[in-house]
């Protein structure tokens, strides 16, 4: 049997809304696939002289609501399917928190890692070169995703700017601050999804100074999550990255871990070097290593999943002893694992609202691109915080009122509002 991709496993949870919303037939052909698709290559020169090609994709999945919008990721199984399914999620999320953008995504199949700084700046601006017509500030607007950072966001502009002779702040999201960022946007991702825990701890009577969490992926966003935990006084019993993970059931410290990462490129790195526990005490708390698998299952109140897709699927959900899960990673739950939790009434706070947080500043990034005004750090965190409550009670309200999980009256409340907005414009009858 071939295997389930990532487009139709995203498309089981959209259409699924289609069916409770009675979408007619020209509604679901319209908002059941990609508007767009760049399907490409860049060809660039490898510091040996050589020329290195990779598939190159830019989806853009619908743009009812705004400009299309969505991060970028640098990943080798970042196939077409992949991009596809990132793309129709994003146009999900953006309507969740109701800022005016539509969905789109690019990908290189490439592992980023293999290559120097210098190739991985001339891959950047020739992927720009090979989207710039169908990319702008009205049009598409990218972002970083998994593997892509600031300083890449700043040479796609760059480039962006040169080839067609304009200043475009608002071209492109997660900018360094130099060069027309904002305040706020590299934590945005963790803290909203932060806010949102608070939030649902209040209304659950939990106590998060009691709560014992697990982070899979210490990328931006995991990273970032477990220290606004670990600060609210929850005890991190775990962390992982692509090498492997660490337990530690009295609580780890991520911001040595961070620290120690950054030095060696590896969590399991720090614990075997023994320089971020202290090690007498990994010795008495009985620090481990674990495999990333592993992580999924250990004993925790909350668990984050905050790297790729996929992770946690009809094999382990069964294994899975956490009664909070928040999606930071984009699709890390396949849909029979999710139908799963949620009959063992598993907390899922879904994806397409728990990382919100994320293209949620760049839209305030975008605003101040446009507008050449510049926001306060406070600022940013009070939007952002508003907006992510605000787009926490609708979907709850929906779920309420439906009987629906967390995810299924997400994805009702974007689907409706994106078909709304369909009608009024006069897309659909
Ligand atoms: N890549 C992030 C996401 O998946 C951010 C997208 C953006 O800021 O446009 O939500």
């Amino acid at each position: 049997m071939p295997a389930v991709t990532p487009y139709e496993r995203a498309m089981t949870f959209m259409r699924s809304a289609f069916d409770r919303l009675n979408l007619s037939e020209t509604e679901k052909d319209l908002l059941g696939k990609p508007q767009n698709i760049i399907n490409s290559t860049v060809r660039f020169k490898l510091d040996t002289g050589k020329e290195a090609s990779f598939p190159a994709y830019r989806v853009q999945y619908n743009n009812a609501r705004g400009p299309y919008k969505g991060g970028i990721r640098y990943h080798p199984e970042a196939d077409i399917e992949e991009v596809k399914a990132l793309a129709a999620l994003m146009a999900i999320k953006c309507a969740v928190v109701k800022i005016p953008f539509g969905g789109a995504k690019g990908g290189i199949q490439v592992d980023p890692k293999k290559l120097s700084k210098g190739e991985l700046e001339r891959m950047s601006r020739t992927y720009v070169t090979v989207i710039a017509d169908s990319i702008g500030p009205d049009i598409d607007v990218p972002a970083p995703d998994v593997n892509t950072t600031p300083q890449i966001m700043a040479w796609m502009r760059d480039e962006f700017e040169k080839t067609k002779k304009v200043y475009a702040p608002a071209l492109i999201t997660g900018k360094p601050l130099a060069y027309g960022g904002s305040l706020g946007r590299d934590k945005s991702t963790a803290r909203g999804g932060f806010f949102l825990l608070q939030e649902l701890a209040k209304i659950e009577a939990i106590n998060l100074e009691d709560a014992r969490v697990a982070v899979q992926g210490f990328g931006n966003a995991g990273s970032e999550i477990a220290t606004f935990l670990h600060d609210a006084g929850a005890t991190i019993v775990a962390v992982s990255d692509s090498q492997g993970g660490i337990y530690c059931k009295n609580g780890l410290d991520p911001i040595r871990i961070h620290k120690y990462k950054q030095k060696t490129g590896s969590v399991r790195g720090q614990y075997c070097k023994g320089s971020v526990c202290d090690i007498e005490r990994m010795k008495l708390d009985e620090t481990e290593t674990i495999s990333n698998e592993d992580l999924l299952t250990i004993d925790c109140d909350i668990l984050i999943p905050a790297a790729l897709d996929n992770v946690i699927t009809s094999k382990n959900a069964k294994d899975i002893k956490a009664k909070i899960i928040l999606e930071l990673a984009n699709g890390p739950i396949a849909p029979e694992a999710d139908e799963m939790l949620a009959k063992r009434g598993v907390t899922v706070v879904p994806d397409v609202l728990a990382n919100a947080g994320g293209v949620t500043v760049s839209y305030f990034e975008w605003v101040q691109g446009r507008s050449g005004n510049r926001w306060t750090a406070d600022r940013v965190d009070h939007d952002l915080r508003r907006i992510m409550l605000q787009a926490f009670d609708d979907v709850r309200t929906e779920a309420r009122r439906k009987g629906l999980s967390l995810r299924e009256a997400a994805f009702n409340v974007a689907v409706g509002r994106i078909i709304e907005t369909m009608r009024v414009r006069g897309w659909v009858g």
